[in-house]
């Protein structure tokens, strides 16, 4: 394993932002992750585990320890009845092993088609996209428990998960992921629940097949989200809210208009981009080179040689207006890495 000093991350990161880390190795086995935090420990630094750089903003500066880009491969299927065990090393492409299941005619995945990114970050943030959350599918992660020096299988109860959020971003650096077990279906069942998909399917009138739910889904998201090979993103930068019946209540008094989705007794979510353009008045502002996108108000934009500091800014300000008009609080669901 070769370790390298002062290795540029935004080639790393999707955001296409940030300065250098100071040491950088990509590791292909647990051996050599092994060897990797041994480095580190030697070294008297700290380690960050990179996966595809998709969901982080690294700081103008960098990162003064070890980035450990997280490349180990491989998938493998175990058939039991209807159900698909299917284990995906933590450095597969999140996007292949979808493109793979449904090839396979598995369901489960098609909802979570093109989003960026490793298998290993997806229990993290428990992703989620029309109606589909990975959790559902969550079998059992496999991980090295920095803290106590051991392998750890934890179960899907284990791993805590809410609405983007896991036990994994409360108990931050003491996990590494190494391989995820999702359980799948060989029978079909398709989740069109969401606006966007049914109308996919009416104006398009296609079949609603596996295949084409996948496809649908790269479509719609294709419009919502800046082409990756033009400018860069991580995405949604702010978490959709979950605010309390009264607040959105007290909301509605104001813009009848709004849309909110159930979450529980006490809670619902309001789209963060309907409030940012609609309530904070943001749509399309920029700061510098850094802007919210056009067609989606939630993802920042690097329109070209941007800063970290730019982005911290224009998020700020996105902060501080939708307290203001709103009195809530909200919060990244990008990382910050320095
Ligand atoms: P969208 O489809 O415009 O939806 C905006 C908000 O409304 C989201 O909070 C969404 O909940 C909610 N919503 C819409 N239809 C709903 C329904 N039928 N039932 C319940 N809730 C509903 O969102 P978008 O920003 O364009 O993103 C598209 C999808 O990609 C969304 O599902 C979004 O969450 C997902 N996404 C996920 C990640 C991630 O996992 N890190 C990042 C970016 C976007 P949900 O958030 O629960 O869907």
């Amino acid at each position: 394993m070769n370790i390298q000093n002062n290795i540029p991350l935004k080639d790393f990161t999707t955001f296409r932002i940030g300065g250098n880390a100071r040491f950088f190795c990509a590791v292909t086995t647990e051996d050599e992750l092994i060897e990797a935090i041994g480095f580190s420990k030697k070294e008297k630094v700290p380690f960050f585990i990179l996966g595809g750089g998709s969901n982080i903003l690294v700081a103008d500066k960098g990162y003064s320890g070890l980035v450990i880009k997280m490349d180990i491969q491989g998938t493998s299927y175990v058939t039991e009845g209807h159900s698909v065990l299917v284990t995906a090393a933590a450095g597969h492409s999140w996007d292949a092993l979808v493109a793979e299941t449904v090839e396979k005619k598995i369901y489960g995945f098609e909802n979570l088609s093109a989003i960026p990114g490793t298998v290993g970050a997806t229990p993290v943030q428990n992703i989620g996209a029309y109606g589909s959350e990975v959790r559902q599918f969550i079998e059992s992660v496999y991980a090295l428990d920095v803290k106590k020096d051991e392998y750890v299988t934890l179960t899907n109860a284990e791993c805590k998960f809410g609405y983007r959020d896991s036990m994994f971003k409360k108990e931050k650096g003491r996990y590494v992921i190494l391989s995820v077990t999702y359980r799948l279906s060989t029978k079909e069942k398709l989740n069109l629940e969401y606006k966007d998909l049914q109308t996919y399917f009416r104006t398009t009138n296609k079949k609603k097949t596996l295949k084409n739910v996948r496809e649908a889904v790269i479509e719609i998201r294709k419009e919502k989200f800046p082409n990756l090979d033009i400018h860069g993103t991580a995405g949604s930068f702010f978490k959709n809210p979950l605010v309390t019946l009264e607040k959105a209540q007290s909301i509605r008094e104001r813009y009848s208009e709004i849309v909110v989705y159930p979450v529980n007794a006490k809670f619902v979510k309001i789209p963060l981009a309907w409030i940012l353009d609609v309530m904070c008045k943001m749509k399309g502002v920029r700061k510098g080179n850094a802007g919210l996108f056009k067609n989606q108000a939630l993802v920042v934009v690097n329109y070209g040689n941007c800063t970290a500091d730019e982005v911290i800014t224009l998020a700020q300000e996105m902060v501080d207006k939708v307290y203001e008009k709103t009195g809530i609080e909200i919060e990244p669901e990008v990382e910050y890495v320095s």
